[in-house]
């Protein structure tokens, strides 16, 4: 092993925090918060872990409450969302739920402005990806549907259903990725559903702007989150981030603050539209 590789693991998806070597980086010693996001209301899916995690962990220490989603294969990582959030003094809505449906899309922003009082900023950041398909044959309805639904429908009955709540100098954030730009062949459903967000990000942009709304998304390179042990090979674990021209995986901690820059209407009032690579060296065009 050298200091760019991880050892071989494996977890049953969805994944989980703490059987993972090494722990992820998600902030906890290092993010120091300036108040850039002081008494706003944050909702962010799939927050119990990973870049969600280290997002929520970066905005209470920024100043915001923090609602955020998890599965109920989760609990024990929202738990330990929950209690970073807590010690910053800011609220903490960890709120259970499995977003392949509508209505489960507007319970949960219901909830979120029921308990915050209202919504700031929408981070659409749950996702799916399962690897190890080489050919399109192998692709089962099953899997098509799960990609799709929770990578880009969510993201569409969320944004629908937080737009009535948002008001001028809200952010809208989604989680796209690298795969949009330079896509895996065994990921050929993951990278275009990631493909299509950085489109909506686009077009949400332009709908959304006369109302004062911004509309960003973020594309992570390889980064060291639950996601990859529980859907990638013990073998490209090994390896995982060194095809990177800084040749290694990043720390949810290395993007959560570009998360923070577009949530930021002191930073960020006039991006809008934009696809905020966090890639280690790879072009996001
Ligand atoms: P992660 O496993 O920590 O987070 C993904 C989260 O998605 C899970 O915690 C889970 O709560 C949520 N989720 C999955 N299916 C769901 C469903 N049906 N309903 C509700 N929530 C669901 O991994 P992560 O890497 O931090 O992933 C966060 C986002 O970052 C994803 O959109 C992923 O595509 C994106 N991303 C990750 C990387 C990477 O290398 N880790 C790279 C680029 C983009
Ligand atoms: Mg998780």
């Amino acid at each position: 092993m050298t200091d760019n590789s991880f050892p071989a693991q494996q977890q049953e998806p969805p994944g989980l925090t703490a059987p993972m070597d090494p722990l992820p980086d998600h902030g906890e010693e290092s993010y120091v918060g300036h108040d850039r996001l002081a008494g706003r209301r944050a909702l962010i899916t799939g927050g119990d872990s990973g870049i969600g995690r280290a997002v929520a962990l970066a905005y209470a220490r920024e100043g915001a409450h923090v609602a955020f989603t998890y599965l109920p294969e989760e609990a024990e990582d929202a738990a330990a969302t929950s209690a970073l959030v807590a010690d910053t003094g800011r609220e903490a809505v960890a709120i259970e739920a499995d977003l392949r449906d509508s209505a489960t899309c507007d319970r949960v922003v219901a909830q979120t402005v029921s308990e915050l009082g209202g919504l700031d900023i929408l981070v659409n950041n749950a996702g799916y990806q399962r690897a190890r398909t080489e050919n399109i044959e192998d692709l089962t309805d099953e899997r098509i549907e799960r990609t799709f639904t929770t990578n880009l429908s969510a993201l569409f009955w969320l944004t629908r259903a937080a737009v009535k709540h948002l008001g001028p100098g809200a952010s809208i954030i989604n989680n796209s990725s690298i795969q949009a730009f330079d896509p895996s062949t065994t990921l050929l459903d993951y990278a275009a559903t990631k493909a299509a967000i950085n489109n909506a990000t686009i077009n949400l942009a332009a709908q959304l702007g006369p109302r004062g709304i911004r509309v960003n998304a973020v594309a992570p390179g390889p980064i060291w989150t639950p996601l990859q042990p529980a859907t990638q090979t013990p073998e490209k674990i090994e390896k995982f981030g060194q095809d990177t021209p800084l040749g290694r995986a990043g720390q949810p901690a290395e993007v959560a603050p570009a998360f923070v820059f577009l949530a930021s209407q002191a930073d960020a009032s006039f991006v809008s539209g934009t696809v905020l690579g966090v890639t280690g060296g790879k072009g996001v065009f």
